[in-house]
Parts: C-alpha cells; sequence; structure tokens
C-alpha cells in the first residue's frame, strides 16, 4: 500500500505520463490576432465534444503560398462573411494555408456557420483553395490531420468522429472533387452525414 501511495505522489510530480497538450503542433498556428481579425459580433458556443469535421475549400479566395497571402485571404472571407452575409464573423473554424500554416477563424469553442445543419455538430475546416482539379499541397492535408488530432486531444472532436465533405451536408461543389477523393481514403471518412 504504502509503495502505492509513494508511486502516485511521483508520477503527480515527475512526468509519468505524455503530456500531449503541451507539445508543438507540427504546423505553425496562427490566431485571430496574428491576422487583425475584426471583432467577431456573433459568439455562440459550439457543445462539445463534436461527432463530425467538415471539410471544405474557399474556390476563391485562390490558394494561398505565401503567410502574408494567407493573412489577406483570411481577412478577405472575413470581411465577405460579415459585411455581405452577415455572419458575424468568418464562417470557418479553422483554415489552412498550402503550407500547412493553420489560420484561427471561429476557433474550438465557437459555433461555425459553414454547413447549414451541420453547424452546431461540428468543426470546419476550411483548405484555402480551389480543390475541384488540382490536389492540395502535401504539407496542407499533414496539418489538415494534425489539426483533427489537436481537436480530438484537447476533447473537443468525439475520438469516433465522422469526417465529411461540404457537398455531403448540402449541395455544393464543395471541398472540391480532387480534394474529396483524397479524404474520401481517410480514416474516419463516412459515407454519408446523418444528425442523430
Ligand atoms: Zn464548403
Amino acid at each position: 500500500m504504502l509503495s502505492k501511495v509513494v508511486f502516485l505522489v511521483v508520477c503527480a510530480s515527475v512526468t509519468c505520463f505524455p503530456r500531449l497538450t503541451n507539445l508543438q503542433p507540427p504546423f505553425s498556428f496562427y490566431t485571430r490576432s496574428d491576422w487583425h481579425a475584426q471583432p467577431a459580433t456573433d459568439l455562440t458556443p459550439l457543445s462539445t465534444p463534436v461527432p463530425y469535421v467538415i471539410i471544405h475549400h474557399t474556390y476563391k479566395p485562390d490558394a494561398c503560398a505565401s503567410h502574408q497571402e494567407c493573412i489577406t485571404a483570411m481577412q478577405s472571407m472575413q470581411r465577405y462573411h460579415m459585411e455581405s452575409l452577415d455572419w458575424g464573423d468568418i464562417g470557418y473554424n479553422f483554415c489552412i494555408g498550402n503550407s500547412g500554416d493553420v489560420y484561427e477563424g471561429k476557433g474550438w469553442e465557437r459555433k461555425g456557420i459553414h454547413a447549414g445543419k451541420a453547424n452546431g455538430v461540428s468543426i470546419g475546416i476550411c483548405l484555402i483553395g480551389d480543390w475541384r482539379v488540382d490536389q492540395p499541397p502535401q504539407d496542407m492535408l499533414v496539418a489538415t490531420k494534425a489539426l483533427i488530432q489537436m481537436g480530438v486531444d484537447r476533447g473537443i472532436i468525439s475520438p469516433d468522429y465522422k469526417l465529411v465533405g461540404h457537398n455531403q451536408v448540402m449541395a455544393t461543389q464543395c471541398p472540391g472533387a480532387a480534394l474529396f477523393d483524397i479524404i474520401s481514403k481517410w480514416d474516419h471518412f463516412a459515407n454519408k452525414f446523418s444528425v442523430a
């Protein structure tokens, strides 16, 4: 009994278990302030863990190769979503650039506006660019998977989540045929979106 207590005390003070949340993610992460986001007016919380991850492309704006181009893309999407569509913020939870840099949109804790009835049960990830014909760069795909895993590790995305494209929730070409073909081969891909 005593040895068990000693073990627990030692374990609590040293590192007996990997603390995944403290590890650096394998991508560069840019917060809203990094891309100079306007303050959001829609702050609806997301109830977590969510059972779905929804993948999008932008179609427009075009793919961004440099950090500055990606910042410009984020700002233009937010402007369009707020000023033309009156969504109160950029609609996506996260967006990803060509080099695999991740940009915070609504983030982990706020409900996105990106896929109609799926908004309240999903994290929406947008791969910036038009992926109907062209395939996204490998770095972008690697970052997408790592971001999803980060969401699972944080308890935001359910460990048995289902992965779907926007086109499985609504009538749209998003996320583009080339990207859809890729995600349809990933773990957790589901043939159908259905809200329980
Ligand atoms: Zn979409």
